[in-house]
């Protein structure tokens, strides 16, 4: 092996993978990057239909404040305002009700956007506006933090309904994708800060909503790909990694895996677990099978093992009008892509997204996604009851098109949750990143980017420092 240039195996290639096999490449290490599906961009990903406009496994939203993911994408030559909708913070539902930053404050800096749109919601009181605007600033003055055990619905209980109801509600969920009743107070608020208070990606604001114009794999994983094809890094779908143990000299690690029912192996200066968790603490299991845990790589097992999982479902259908004035398209606000619905039991789905609008396809007839967070994994009855609520808040009649259930979809951020960290002490040569290593998002786009990146670095950190005492 080539002592100056490490060669890295980064397993697994959803986001985090991806941004990892880049950084490392970029950082002058030789990349093998294995993927067990024969599609990139794990959660984040397109499914392969044969239609002309692809699916994607779920309807995702990105913000200014990804400063990380958008750098990456630009680094990557995607053009952002073409893959991207921006559009300023909206929370509206069907009967306009709720918060909408005005066209004239969307250029005023942030938190002075977020400020107009509250003090313009639609269906509010006075009494909820300032409730609102006394309870943020509240937040601001202890630096938003709070004891590691709150809820968010604990951080919120003082909060009028209506603002608990119309924005604490649905930011929730599309940010934790966790019930407010069960989701830690102290990532929410976190999340609240870096929106209002933090640095959002040059040209754009913090808090602004992007939504993709593009299928997803055209945003990062296909881009992606060639980028690294391109620079002589190995990428390999349909290799599903099974072991993983050091070899007898101590200084490299072999990796087992299957392709296409043939089991191959090949050793390694380093690897980089981006996987899921699950399979995460599978492989450190077989790195132990020989000589047992030690006690740090038990307690990371433990860790990744111990996680629960929030689901997302995404209803893809056409919505017809069925409203008695006639009209041959379903209503829309012409400002947005995106509109929050009320949601219940019966009523499950938090947000509708234009489609159409989206992907510049024809608006008659209008193509939507309907995202259900915490959903229901019984796909007929969700189908069932999305139908009903499109009919009743929309006055629409769908016609579905397909259902994506996520079982997995994110972990459960909860307060007090232990993540797992991005190496364990004793172990040199294996780094873990993903969306659930320790860190203080919940489950995003923006935290898989992060923890493969820092991963990559502290690697390669690490691996200098080898070198260094070895000479
Ligand atoms: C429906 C849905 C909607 C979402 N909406 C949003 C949103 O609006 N905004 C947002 O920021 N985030 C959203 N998320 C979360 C976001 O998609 C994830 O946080 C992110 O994609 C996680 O990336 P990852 O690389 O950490 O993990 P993953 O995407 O899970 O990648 C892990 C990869 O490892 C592969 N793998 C597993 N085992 C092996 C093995 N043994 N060998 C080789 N490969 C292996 C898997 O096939 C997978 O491709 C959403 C997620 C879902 C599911």
């Amino acid at each position: 092996m080539d002592r100056g240039r490490p060669h890295i195996a980064v397993v697994g290639g959803g986001w985090s993978g991806l941004a990892a096999a880049v950084r490392a490449t970029e950082r002058g290490a030789r990349v093998t990057l294995f993927e067990a599906s024969r599609q990139w961009g794990g959660r984040a990903r397109t499914l392969e239909s044969g239609a002309s406009t692809d699916q994607d496994n779920g309807q995702h939203i990105l913000i200014g404040a990804y400063t990380e993911t958008l750098a990456l994408m630009a680094q990557l030559g995607v053009a952002l305002p073409e893959a991207l909708q921006a559009q300023a913070l909206s929370l509206r539902f069907p009967d306009g009700s709720g918060l909408h930053t005005p066209g004239w404050a969307q250029r005023w800096p942030a938190p002075l956007d977020a400020l107009a749109a509250i003090l313009l919601a639609r269906g509010w009181s006075w009494t909820d506006r300032l409730g609102l605007l006394r309870a943020t600033t509240a937040w601001r003055w202890r630096g938003f933090a709070c004891p590691a055990d709150w809820t968010v619905a604990r951080l919120c209980a003082g909060l009028p309904p209506r603002v608990l109801q119309d924005m604490v509600e649905p930011m929730c969920v599309s940010a934790l994708n966790t019930p407010p009743e069960r989701a830690s107070a102290q990532v929410f608020l976190r999340v609240l800060k870096d929106s209002l208070m933090g640095r959002g990606y040059p040209g754009y604001r913090p808090a602004q909503m992007l939504l993709p114009r593009q299928d997803l794999g055209a945003l990062v994983p296909k881009p992606a790909l060639a980028w690294l094809q391109q620079r002589g890094a190995q990428a390999r779908a349909g290799c599903r990694v099974t072991a993983l143990r050091h070899t007898p000299t101590g200084t490299h690690w072999r990796l087992d895996w299957v392709s296409e029912g043939i089991t191959e192996a090949d050793d390694f200066d380093a690897v980089l677990l981006a996987c899921t968790a699950t399979e995460a603490a599978r492989l450190v299991e077989s790195a132990f099978a020989q000589t047992g845990f030690t006690p740090e790589a038990a307690r990371w097992v433990g860790m990744a093992r111990g996680l629960r999982y929030e689901p997302i479902a995404t209803v893809y259908a056409t919505a017809h009008p069925t409203h008695a004035g006639g009209g041959t398209s379903p209503l829309w606000p012409a400002d947005t892509a995106l509109m929050a619905l009320r949601s219940s039991a019966c009523h499950p789905a938090q947000f509708v997204f234009n489609r159409s609008r989206l992907l510049g396809l024809a608006l008659q007839p209008l193509q939507v996604a309907f995202v259900v967070s915490a959903a229901s994994t019984d796909k007929s009855a969700l189908e069932q009851a999305i139908a009903e609520q499109a009919l009743s808040q929309l006055d629409w009649r769908l016609e579905l098109q397909q259902t994506v259930v996520e079982k997995r979809a994110t972990f459960a951020c909860e307060p007090g949750l232990q993540r797992p960290p991005a190496s364990m002490a004793g172990l040199a040569g294996l780094w873990v990143a993903g969306d659930y290593v320790a860190g203080p998002y919940p489950a995003t786009l923006e935290g898989a980017v992060r923890s493969g990146q820092q991963a990559v670095d502290g690697l390669l950190e690490e691996q200098r420092q080898q070198q260094l005492q070895a000479q």
